[in-house]
């Protein structure tokens, strides 16, 4: 295994100088996809880097959505995602349509939008944001009389609650971060007296009341680095426990759920990386007047980042 990880990442390399390309992959990937990164980071991260990369080629190690913000971002570079199933069940919760008619309801809302959403979505918003800076965004927004958060309930909630703005909620969810559940992390804590525990915003209410810290990923790794706790029980998806214990070896890292595990953000290995990027294969592009007005919303984003 080892053997044949080492050749496919020998070809992978050789490959990209020649097509000079840049890995971009986020925090959820597999180990072994986050090993041959040139940059492992969250959503506003990898966004930030797309947007300033000098590559030609872009390949994105996430899921469909990432991969589209790259492209909305960089229309002349080529956006490869090495696996075209990795979508966002969130993403999918919501639709151009259902969003259009939602605003003809509410025609004076504000819509903001977290970036997992389509570029169709996006194109029907007003702001973008990440996880990492929600708050930021809607309190921004002092003028707005009334905002509509889509497509993600539970981030929309806390951001509310972080605010004090009353906000509509789209109804979705992340199927990965309900399997985390408050009776897990009582018992952790109950076990590991000392540790404190960091939750994703995605995760449901009950769960954010018993975090000490509710943070993006790109925010975990930083308080795993700066904390003086030497032990974290982490709430979101497992893929973040590789590049926690990589970087901070004397730390001990505790995962809520060994269930919360996105099976999209899995398809992605070192082999589909390879090939997608010896066919230039499955490309990722938006079409000129979605990707304009996604833009809009996106450049909100990375300025109020
Ligand atoms: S972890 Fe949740 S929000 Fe993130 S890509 Fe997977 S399903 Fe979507």
């Amino acid at each position: 295994m080892e053997n044949r990880n080492a050749e496919l990442i020998e070809k992978i390399i050789s490959l990209k100088q020649r097509e000079n390309a840049i890995i971009l992959v986020h925090n959820y990937q597999l180990g072994e996809v986050q090993d041959i990164a040139d940059f492992v980071g969250d959503s506003l991260e990898l966004s930030q880097k797309a947007a300033k990369t000098e590559a030609d080629v872009i390949v994105f190690c996430g899921v469909h959505f990432m991969a589209e913000t790259a492209s909305i971002l960089c229309p002349d570079k080529t956006v490869l995602l090495p696996d075209m199933h990795a979508g966002c069940p969130m993403a999918d919760m919501i639709t151009a349509k259902r969003l259009q008619e939602k605003k003809k309801e509410h025609p004076k809302a504000v819509v903001v939008c977290y970036v997992n959403s389509s570029a169709e979505v996006k194109a029907e918003s007003d702001v973008c944001c990440t996880s990492a800076n929600a708050v930021r965004i809607v309190e921004k927004l002092t003028d707005a009389e009334e905002i509509l958060f889509v497509p993600d309930q539970y981030l929309g909630n806390y951001v509310s609650t972080k605010t004090g703005r009353k906000m509509l909620l789209w109804p979705g969810f992340c199927p990965t971060h309900i399997r985390i559940q408050p009776h897990d992390i009582s018992r952790l804590k109950a076990e590991h007296p000392q540790a404190k525990a960091v939750v994703h915003p995605e995760c449901r209410p009950e769960v954010i009341a018993l975090a000490d810290e509710v943070l993006s990923t790109g925010g975990m790794i930083r308080f795993a680095r700066e904390s003086e706790a030497e032990e974290i029980i982490v709430g979101t998806e497992i893929g973040i426990i590789h590049r926690l214990r990589k970087e901070n070896p004397g730390k001990r890292f505790i995962p809520v759920s060994e269930q919360a595990v996105c099976p999209t953000m899995k398809l992605i290995t070192l082999e589909t990386v390879l090939w997608s990027l010896e066919n230039m294969a499955n490309q990722v592009r938006v079409q000129q007047r979605t990707r304009l007005r996604a833009k809009a919303a996106v450049d909100k984003m990375l300025e109020g980042g």
